[in-house]
């Protein structure tokens, strides 16, 4: 992101644990969306064991690259927690004694009536110059250290420790000198490849230095365009900035994108149903009832999904839609005919605007080099039309059947999206 350096912020997580599996760095991901609230952006982030020397060296080069560093956990009483003494040789300070800090670990012990036992007064230690941040919920307290025009923070690791401290002594200290105001918006598209999504959006990539950056984010399925833009003056001018590139964005992807506030397919298809007053039911075959589990994952569905079936053996197909047994046997069951019947059989049943039947080849076993793993067809049928689509998906079993029911729900957002649509329920 082109902020400017004033606003630039490295995150060091201090704990050997956190370079094992069995832990994870959490507590930068809370500080960094705090921080983007206060207008400054994480540039790099870090995981350092406990050890003195390379948390020293670490702390060294980051203050080469940014203008703050906040250093997570490391502040216990034991042997092993090494942040204060790295920070000081960092900063070539020395570490100082501070008699009120103690007295004030001491009272919490007494007042919950435990023995302070002595290696509690290495918390006492603070680097030379450094401001003391309370904790409210534990002994170790945090600083706050001026360098030149570098600040070094000191956060407690304990999350309930670190985000009281912060909320309380940090984020004031940071909107009093802030760099400026960050504003985001996020495209989310589906239905294209991340390379076509490019090429439609070509010459719309910011220039570097201008406070403005896309980010493109591909995942099967999906494509999300993230918009962050910095500005020294205002949000609003943040916000300004990021709305005309979002704008420029949405009139070349028009279409393509499924929402730009934070809805998900399925609650945007259902935002489309709901005002059309419109039903869908389904018919599930390699989604084994994925499909409708999306669907009805929004609250209030029962207002436009009404149901659907599970078909997964030949007999059910035909049994429960009346699809015919030849035509399974003819095209097979995972076939444009089989797709087709089964979509129409749903909706002479249900009685729905619209019904959706996917059939296809999850995987991994059950291919075959005329129906490979990943080949699904997904049928959309209304009373007057039907629209049968082929896809080859890429990807294990359950990534095939997410890009199946991701695709079958584009495909009736599209099509509710046509001016024709709304008129469907009147064609027989
Ligand atoms: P303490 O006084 O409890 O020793 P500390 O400041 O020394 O606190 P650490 O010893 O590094 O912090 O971590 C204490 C606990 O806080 C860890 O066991 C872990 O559960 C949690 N923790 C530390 N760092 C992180 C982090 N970056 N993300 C999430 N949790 C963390
Ligand atoms: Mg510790």
């Amino acid at each position: 992101m082109t902020i400017p350096r004033s606003a630039s912020v490295e995150i060091i997580a201090v704990g050997s644990e956190l370079l094992t599996p069995h832990r994870q760095d959490t507590n930068s991901l809370f500080l960094t969306a705090r921080l983007n609230d206060l207008g400054y952006a994480v540039r790099f982030k870090t995981v350092v064991g406990d050890e003195t020397a390379g948390l020293a060296l670490r702390l060294g080069e980051a203050l080469e690259q940014v203008a703050l560093v906040i250093l997570i956990g490391g502040l216990g009483p034991t042997e092993d927690d090494k942040t204060r003494s790295a920070v000081a040789r960092a900063l070539g300070r020395r570490l100082v004694f501070r008699p009120d800090i103690l007295k004030t670990i001491e009272e919490r012990f007494r007042n919950r009536q435990v023995r302070m036992t002595s290696p509690n007064r290495r918390q006492a230690y603070i680097v030379e110059g450094a401001a003391v941040l309370p904790n409210a919920n534990g002994t170790a307290p945090g600083q706050w250290v001026r360098a030149g025009s570098k600040t070094v923070v000191l956060l407690p690791g304990p999350p309930h420790e670190l985000k009281a401290m912060f909320d309380k002594s940090v984020a004031p200290r940071l909107e009093r000198r802030r760099a400026g105001f960050i504003a985001r918006r996020a495209l989310m598209t589906t239905g294209l490849g991340e390379s076509a999504l490019e090429s439609l959006i070509s010459g719309l990539y910011p220039k570097a230095g201008g406070g403005l950056d896309l980010t493109i984010l591909a995942s099967p399925g999906q494509v999300e365009l993230h918009v962050v833009s910095h500005s020294r003056v205002s949000r609003k001018l943040a916000e300004k900035k990021a709305d005309g590139l979002a704008a420029r964005l949405r009139s070349r992807l028009s279409e393509h994108i499924y929402s730009d506030r934070g809805e998900s397919l399925e609650e945007s298809l259902a935002r489309l149903l709901r005002d059309r007053k419109m039903t869908v039911a389904v018919a599930e075959s390699c989604t084994g009832g994925f499909l409708g589990h999306r669907l009805t994952a929004v609250p209030g569905s029962s207002a436009y999904f009404l149901g659907g079936f599970i078909v997964y053996s030949d007999a059910l197909k035909t049994g429960l839609l009346g699809v015919p047994q030849e035509l399974i046997q003819s095209a097979g069951a995972v076939s444009s005919e089989v797709a087709e019947a089964m979509a129409a059989g749903t909706l002479s049943r249900t009685g729905s605007d619209f019904a959706l039947a996917v059939t296809g080849i999850a995987g991994p076993g059950g291919g075959s080099p005329e129906k490979p793993v990943g080949l699904v067809w997904i049928a959309l049928a209304w009373r007057g039309g039907v629209d049968v689509r082929k896809s080859l998906f890429w990807g294990r079993r359950e990534l095939v059947k997410f890009q199946s029911a991701q695709k079958a729900m584009d495909m009736l957002r599209r099509h509710l999206l046509q001016p024709e649509a709304a008129g469907n329920r009147d064609v027989t």
